[in-house]
């Protein structure tokens, strides 16, 4: 099937970038093929220098199991092309090392691999890098100015879910001829399309929402033809190629996409208004929440408002870890995304590094408790997270 044909997004999920399969398959089967073997020394040059596309190599991206996933990742996307790695941070290694050589800006709290990336690693290679919170956006502008060509963030954040005009930034950053490169692993392409909304790249870690069972690490890069191509030797080069294993898993997984984030989000806007309504309970960070700070723009740039949210429980930090070990359905595990709901306590996991006055400049405290919101009933859930409040008490 033709990725440009302008299908919805879960027929997309479906059937872009299957191959036909001359047993008769239905999607592309698994390539374990390291190395792919051609009739003459012409046909190998062929494929080598460019004239033909084949199956090459399985480090350098030519294997069509491997292909065939980045035809459906670019689709999903709405993109021309896309790259798939090991790992989120893999495909955000790569991306930095191709465009953010004259200074990367990062806006917001993006994920702290990301943030300790930009931090300590990249300036051992010189590289200038700038981490500004939401409330300083009007750094920008000078930062743009002074020559940083990548502009970086998330959108809903971690763990506040902050939610960045994309458009607008967008703008910003190529009005300096800088580009915008957007982590949409917590909204999903089904949520958000960052790309329709201006940006130059969408970066994933495949490990969470497009993964979505817990049971598979990798990571992708969307953006236009011309933009990837440069990614294409850095990513060969560092190494960073997701097995053919993975990625037939991670695109059975994608087949199931819209139906499984629909639901988490449905569930979660459930957990949230529950949570808003229980009196142990401060505050609830969710984007589908309507007094929530980001909701309107999150209405305007998503499609939905994703299974991620934040709720403040009325304790100090070892009453609500109380409440954290009372949970029997949600686990407590670092990720998202998966079937299973996962909990944390962002000090404890996610910003357990970061300094008092840091954790307080970035608006993260002990009584914050992150849901990750699974497959599991949302009554369920609730009930889960009422027995566990229960007894929460200062
Ligand atoms: C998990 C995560 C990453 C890193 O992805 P890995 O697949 O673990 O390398 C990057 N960004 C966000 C938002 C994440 O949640």
């Amino acid at each position: 099937m033709h990725d440009k044909t302008p299908m919805h997004l879960a027929t997309r999920c479906v059937h872009a970038g299957e191959l036909d399969d001359a047993q008769g398959s239905p999607h592309t089967p698994l390539y374990t093929t390291t190395t792919f073997k051609f009739a003459s020394t012409e046909a190998i040059l062929d494929v080598v220098e460019g004239r033909a596309a084949g199956s090459l190599y399985t480090r350098y991206g030519l294997n069509p199991t491997i292909q065939s996933l980045e035809a459906k990742l670019a689709s999903l996307e709405g993109a021309e092309a896309a790259f798939a790695f090991c790992s989120g941070m893999a495909a955000e290694t790569a991306l930095f090392l191709a465009y953010g050589r004259e200074g990367v800006v990062c806006i917001g709290d993006a994920y702290g691999g990301t943030l300790e990336l930009l931090a300590d690693q990249l300036p051992l290679f010189g590289i200038d890098t700038h981490l500004i919170l939401g409330s300083e956006l009007d750094r920008l502008e000078d930062l743009l100015a002074g020559g940083a060509r990548l502009v970086f963030l998330e959108t809903p954040t971690n763990p506040a879910l902050e939610v960045f005009d994309l458009a607008a930034i967008a703008e910003k950053a190529h009005a300096h001829g800088a580009l915008l490169a957007v982590d949409n692993t917590f909204a999903s392409p089904v949520n958000q399309q960052p790309l329709a909304l201006g940006a130059d790249f969408a970066v994933h870690s495949a490990t969470k929402y497009l993964g979505g069972h817990s049971d598979l690490t990798a990571g992708a890069l969307m953006g236009s033809q011309e933009l990837l191509a440069p990614i294409f030797g850095w990513r060969k080069n560092l190494g960073s190629m997701p097995a053919p294993e993975t990625c037939n898993l991670l695109a059975r997984s994608l087949r199931t996409l819209v139906v499984r984030v629909r639901q988490q989000n449905a569930s979660a806007q459930a957990v949230a208004e529950a949570m808003q309504r229980h009196p142990r309970v401060r505050r609830v960070l969710y984007p589908g929440l309507p007094d929530f700070p980001g909701h309107d723009l999150a209405a305007k740039q998503m499609s939905g408002f994703g299974g991620m949210l934040t709720i403040e429980v009325d304790a100090d930090t070892e009453g609500t870890a109380a409440v954290v070990d009372r949970l029997k359905l949600f686990a407590i595990a670092p990720s998202l995304g998966g079937a299973e709901s996962l909990v944390t306590q962002p000090v404890t996991t996610t910003h357990h590094g970061l300094s008092e006055t840091e954790r307080e400049r970035r608006g993260i405290n002990g009584a914050m408790v992150r849901l990750s919101v699974g497959l599991e009933d949302a009554e369920d859930l609730i009930a889960d997270l009422e027995q566990a409040l229960s007894v929460a008490s200062g």
